[in-house]
């Protein structure tokens, strides 16, 4: 059977450049970059060239690249860190539509007597800006603001929230798990004081990520024991990831723009030829301010999840909206943090692409996806009412 995978915002395939640099690491180059022989030296060398590679794709100082086990150890680990390094500040600003990375931790720093401020976004996924100047005060220790949005693509103007940031002195941070290797960085030209990545968003393994922290940013580790990382981050470097890692940058930084130019053609076909076809079907996100790679729209009067298992008996991955959590359909916080109505919140789907998509596998999805949508109206009694006023 045909296999389509259009859910690269949960993970991506490892590139096959990828996974040929990390196999020496695996079978023979197995030293511990801590140990004072030639093992230890070949792996340590190896480490501070994907730490070079890294900080190339963002625009920063070798030194200011922290190795962590992914997205969420690095968004933990930025918080904590700022909270640690100004005591006496007990305020959070941060947004509605975050990932559970942030949110969760935000959740859990309320509860623990923190004072947490989520800004609202609009219809269209856009930040209130208002909002979030007048959330930014003397108390506040850190503001972190995902640069895109894993479940309808929509990017936020970190820049310019740096900046706000910045002239109050308050310390930035930026979820960049969706961005990096989709959209072009550039750190040393930004106020943004500390940025988040995952390796397997962007082509590597899963478990490997990095942390940016600007160069005298204050900070305190969030996993303690030996040197490794300068004292930044404890526990032996996984050397197969970070040269995983380091490869994948390179990669991402060799043919993003000629790439992403791809990936948004193909992205766009998808999207406008299953808005199209499909009735009552909706755009959730901006439609511009927005990554090359997701579309996420909703069928009215269908669920998302049955959509999702008719795609995958055709061999098409992509994924929902909401999360079919102890036997209870809850739409996405996103959805409706933007004011999706419930009817369309549950029945919407997240397509997200890669560089490894085709054309041809664009085309397969339009073929199948409306006939699908069309059969499960005709299964439910508001969607069959809906069919007949259509048809009359
Ligand atoms: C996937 C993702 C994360 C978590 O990264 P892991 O490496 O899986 O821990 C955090 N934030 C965003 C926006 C993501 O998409």
């Amino acid at each position: 059977m045909k296999r389509v995978y259009f859910d690269n915002n949960a993970t991506t395939p490892v590139a096959p450049e990828v996974i040929e640099a990390i196999l020496p690491y695996l079978r023979e180059k197995y030293g511990n970059p801590s140990s004072i022989h030639t093992f230890g030296a070949e792996a340590g060398a190896a480490v501070e060239k994907a730490r070079a590679q890294v900080a190339a794709l963002l625009g920063a100082h070798p030194d200011e690249i922290i190795f962590t086990s992914g997205g969420t150890e690095s968004d933990s680990t930025a918080i904590l860190s700022a909270l640690e390094s100004y005591p006496a500040k007990r305020h959070v600003v941060t947004t509605r539509v975050e990932h559970p990375a942030v949110r969760s931790l935000c959740a859990h720093l309320r509860s623990r007597g923190y004072r947490v401020t989520e800004v609202p976004v609009d219809r269209q996924g856009l930040l209130d800006m208002d909002a979030l100047r007048a959330a930014l005060t003397g108390d506040t220790a850190i503001c972190t603001v995902m640069y895109a949005n894993n479940e309808t693509g929509v990017i936020f103007p970190v820049e310019k929230i740096a900046e706000l940031c910045r002239e109050r002195g308050i310390l930035f941070h930026t979820d960049a798990v969706q961005a990096v290797g989709k959209v072009p960085l550039n750190l040393a030209k930004s106020a943004i004081d500390m940025l988040s990545l995952s390796g397997h968003k962007l082509h590597a393994p899963k478990g490997i990520g990095a942390l940016y922290v600007r160069r005298g940013v204050r900070f305190a580790p969030y996993l303690r024991g030996g040197h490794q990382e300068r004292g930044r981050r404890a526990g032996t470097e996984n050397v197969p990831g970070i040269v995983g890692l380091g490869v994948a940058c390179d990669l991402a930084a060799g043919a993003m723009s000629e790439e992403q130019t791809r990936v948004r053609a193909m992205r766009d076909r998808l999207e406008t030829e299953l808005l199209r076809r499909a009735l009552d079907a909706h755009l959730n996100g901006h439609p511009t301010q927005r990554l090359p790679n997701t579309t996420n729209i909703s069928f009215e009067y269908v669920e998302g999840e049955a959509i999702l298992l008719r795609l995958d008996h055709v061999g098409i991955a992509a994924s929902s909206g909401s999360a079919c959590t102890s036997g209870s359909l809850e739409p996405s916080h996103v959805l409706r943090a933007m004011g999706v109505p419930f009817t369309m919140a549950h029945g919407s789907v997240r397509f997200s692409l890669s560089r490894f998509n085709t054309m041809a596998e664009v085309d397969y999805v339009i073929e199948h996806v409306p006939p699908i949508i069309a059969g499960l109206r005709a299964m439910s009694p508001v969607g069959r009412e809906r069919l007949k006023s259509v048809a009359s």
